[in-house]
């Protein structure tokens, strides 16, 4: 066995990635992942419906509220939040197996989900990818077009309480331009890749 076999860890790190609605989770997530190999997205469980472009299986598992609690009383979700009016969970038994495989795995979630999964499971990391500013995230929910103007005022009213988790997280990362947002996410995941096993 090689001598970094014998000190790292060799379970796949669950990493969390939270952030207010607009703040370019999405894009910065997808270009980590084309750029960061040994790392995958899990898809997680809503009863939103899809909008338009997404696919089942890809964005989302789009679920009826019936299917949605069948699995919340069976224990198949590791956690599930409601978020802006609609449910959302992760699937338990796809993180743990992902994981077991040595796998790192990112749940995008939002800070209630995120901080459940902290306290669940403490080695977790919990990035919060955060706007430059509250006024740029207003302009960039806006600038999406995809949300009712009731929606987006919903999205900044919940914003503005998510910024205050703040302080729960491991790792601040602020979204001012992709690229460097992504470098940043990636040496986070690189010196988290490299700690000893104690
Ligand atoms: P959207 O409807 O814009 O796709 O997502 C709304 C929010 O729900 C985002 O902050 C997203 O990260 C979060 N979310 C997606 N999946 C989950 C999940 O499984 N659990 C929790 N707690 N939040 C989720």
């Amino acid at each position: 066995m090689s001598i970094s076999d014998t000190h790292r860890r060799r379970k796949g790190l669950l990493i969390v990635l939270s952030g207010p609605s607009g703040v370019g989770k999405d894009a910065v997530l997808a270009e980590f992942l084309a750029t960061c190999p040994g790392v995958v997205r899990c898809v997680t469980a809503t009863t939103r419906a899809p909008r338009q472009g997404e696919e089942p299986g890809r964005d989302y598992h789009f679920l009826d509220l019936d299917e949605f609690r069948r699995m919340v009383e069976a224990g198949e979700l590791l956690e599930y939040a409601k978020v802006h009016n609609n449910y959302y969970g992760t699937p338990r038994k796809w993180v743990e197996d992902t994981l077991a495989t040595g796998t790192d795995v990112i749940l995008k979630i939002d800070v209630q989900g995120g901080l459940a999964v902290k306290k669940l499971m403490p080695r977790a990391i919990a990035i919060f990818l955060a706007p430059p500013s509250v006024e740029e995230l207003e302009r960039r929910l806006r600038s999406r077009l995809t949300d009712s103007e009731r929606d987006i005022e919903k999205r900044l009213s919940d914003a503005k309480g998510e910024l205050e988790r703040i302080p729960d997280y491991d790792y601040l990362v602020e979204n001012d331009s992709l690229q460097d947002a992504v470098d940043r996410l990636r040496c986070i995941i690189l010196a988290e890749r490299s700690k000893i096993e104690r």
